[in-house]
């Protein structure tokens, strides 16, 4: 039996609720008899509770406070050798994809510091202010992988960010994304092995997208050309990196969690 530790960074945000739902999700892997891994859940504050991980999850929160404080508690560059250097498997919701993409639109003044990992530019607050939060039933077809047809997911976007494009894979720094006005990009690093550098140079995935996009568009009278009818963007996966958008914590809902612990289980498996 292998003993696999997963971390959720507790530095401001919804990470409790990510903790409480993990368990849940082992628990049902265990009692499906999926996985016969031994779980442990962590909360990580410190770059030694970063080390002990073999993966993590960013919480939903606000992205400037969470890098803010991973700045002053010296977590910044340990959490850059976990997602890019090392290429842990790691999981950001909402304010965690906008630390883990490569770019991010609409960045406060005085600017934000990104871990990056995922080669997209994110739109924060894309869909508008806290009031404006909403739940959407989801279509998840990486769910479905068994074939079996699931119910939607109940997914909960709090002044959630967008996928607003799929960048081309650099070795360095996004250098097109730099001379963006308003734009934040991530300071690149190199991958430590020949599978962590192939991995980063894996195509990203768009694993879902939320429509009415196009429709929304429309309405507002702007025109609509092929890529809009797609949909938004708010769920993408790059090698052992994963994004979603909304809030899977916040619903109870285990699947996502279970799903993405089967994923970590299988790249543990691979690493060792
Ligand atoms: N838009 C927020 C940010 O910039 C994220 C919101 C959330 O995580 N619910 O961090």
């Amino acid at each position: 039996m292998i003993k696999i530790t997963v971390g959720v960074l507790a530095l401001q945000g919804a990470f409790y609720e990510h903790v409480v739902l993990l368990k849940k999700a082992a628990a049902s892997l265990a009692l499906e008899q999926v996985s016969s891994s031994h779980w442990e859940f962590l909360e990580v504050r410190t770059p030694q509770e970063l080390e002990r991980c073999n993966a993590l999850v960013l919480p939903g929160g606000e992205s400037t406070a969470i890098s803010l404080v991973a700045a002053r508690s010296n977590m910044l560059e340990p959490l850059r050798d976990f997602v890019k250097v090392h290429r842990k498997p790691t999981w950001g919701t909402c304010a965690g994809l906008i630390l883990l993409a490569e770019s991010a639109n609409r960045t406060k003044k005085g600017g934000q510091d990104l871990i990056g990992g995922l080669d997209v530019r994110v739109n924060r607050n894309h869909f508008g202010r806290q009031t404006e939060s909403f739940q959407a039933p989801l279509e998840l077809p990486f769910l479905t992988s068994s074939g079996e047809p699931q119910p939607p997911f109940p997914a909960v976007f709090i002044r959630a960010p967008v996928v607003e494009k799929i960048l081309p894979h650099h070795e360095g720094v996004q250098v097109d994304e730099s001379q963006r006005g308003e734009t934040v990009v991530a300071p690149s690093r190199q991958a430590e092995s020949e599978a962590a550098r192939k991995a980063m140079s894996r195509d990203v995935e768009v694993l879902a997208s939320l429509p009415g996009r196009a429709a929304r568009l429309a309405t507002e009278g702007k025109s609509i050309d092929a890529d809009e009818e797609t949909g938004d963007i708010i769920a993408v996966r790059q090698g052992n990196v994963f994004g979603t958008s909304f809030h899977p914590e916040l619903t109870g809902d285990e699947r996502i969690h279970s799903w993405w612990l089967r994923q970590v289980e299988e790249s543990v498996k691979r690493m060792q």
